[in-house]
């Protein structure tokens, strides 16, 4: 039986780069999409779809749905979820959209009660495989030692900095110093910023054409300096990664799950 599959961020570049792969696998059905605007007939297939529905108008579609794959902007996942939190018992969510506000995560947590939902800030195997990388680089790197700077760069028209995969390989570095990231966190410098305080974990953001999105975490010490970075070559490398995570959730109990556990990656990102 195929899978059905709805997509929010029907229009968008990561939305229509799932619309070609999903394409190319008989076993997946895409059932509709969802968007700022209705499209019916020859404007929605111009997008690869039967039918693009709104928040407001996705009800019939959403019980058809075994999963819903949601690349959008943050405001579009909220106006969703606060519209169709409730109805979305039974099916799976994925969520690829970053710079979710507290709201939105605390709704997805609530979801997460009665429907499988994964949220990953980076759908790539290899940013995956990364994570697991610098959390063990950061038990071995001391914070006393070494200073950790993350350098993101994106395409021009991203709107939240830094990027949701800084902010998760921070995380990683956080976790695996033992630390809040919250209490070390800096974003970006300038002006008289003072002495760098040993333990601070440092974030910047460049912005510019098209670029797909690389990061690099520096480990900075006194006589030598790690870096480890991963590039992005193309976005169907993001709808790859978010459909095998569709296939993978389909049927998994209630709960929040990781991109770590659809790779099989735990026993790096856990340390154990
Ligand atoms: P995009 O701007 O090309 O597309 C966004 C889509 O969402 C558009 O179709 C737009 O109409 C729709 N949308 C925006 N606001 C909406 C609203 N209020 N209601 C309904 N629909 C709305 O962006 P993109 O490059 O496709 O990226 C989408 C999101 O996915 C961003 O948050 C981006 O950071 C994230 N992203 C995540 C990954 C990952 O691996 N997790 C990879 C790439 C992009």
């Amino acid at each position: 039986m195929s899978t059905k599959i709805l997509i929010s961020g029907a229009t968008g570049r990561m939305g229509q780069a799932l619309v070609r792969l999903i394409a190319e696998h008989r076993e997946l059905d895409l059932l509709g999409g969802i968007d700022r605007e209705r499209k019916a007939g020859a404007d929605a297939e111009a997008f690869g779809f039967r039918t693009i529905e709104t928040a407001e108008s996705c009800a019939e579609l959403l019980k058809q749905t075994a999963v819903v794959i949601d690349f959008s902007a943050a405001e579009g996942l909220q106006n969703l979820l606060a519209a169709r939190g409730a109805e979305f018992r039974g099916r799976a969510l994925i969520v690829g959209t970053t710079g979710l506000l507290p709201e939105a995560l605390g709704r997805l947590d609530e979801i997460a009660q009665h429907s499988p939902v994964l949220l990953a800030a980076n759908f790539s195997i290899g940013v995956n495989l990364l994570l697991g990388l610098v959390g063990a680089a950061a038990r071995v790197l001391k914070a006393e030692s070494f200073d950790v700077e993350i350098v993101e760069a994106h395409h021009k028209r991203k709107v939240d900095a830094p990027s949701g995969t800084a902010l998760a390989l921070g995380q990683s570095v956080a976790q695996g110093r033992g630390i809040p990231l919250d209490s070390v966190r800096r974003d970006s410098r300038s002006g008289n910023t003072g002495l760098r305080p040993s333990g601070e974990i440092g974030f910047h953001a460049l912005r510019g054409g098209d670029v797909v999105g690389e990061h690099t975490v520096n480990f900075i010490g006194g006589r030598e300096r790690i870096e480890i970075t991963h590039k992005a070559q193309d976005r169907a490398l993001f709808a790859e990664g978010a459909l095998m995570a569709a296939q993978w959730i389909v049927g998994k109990p209630p709960g929040m799950y990781t991109m770590s556990q659809v790779l099989g990656l735990d026993y790096l990102t856990s340390g154990k």
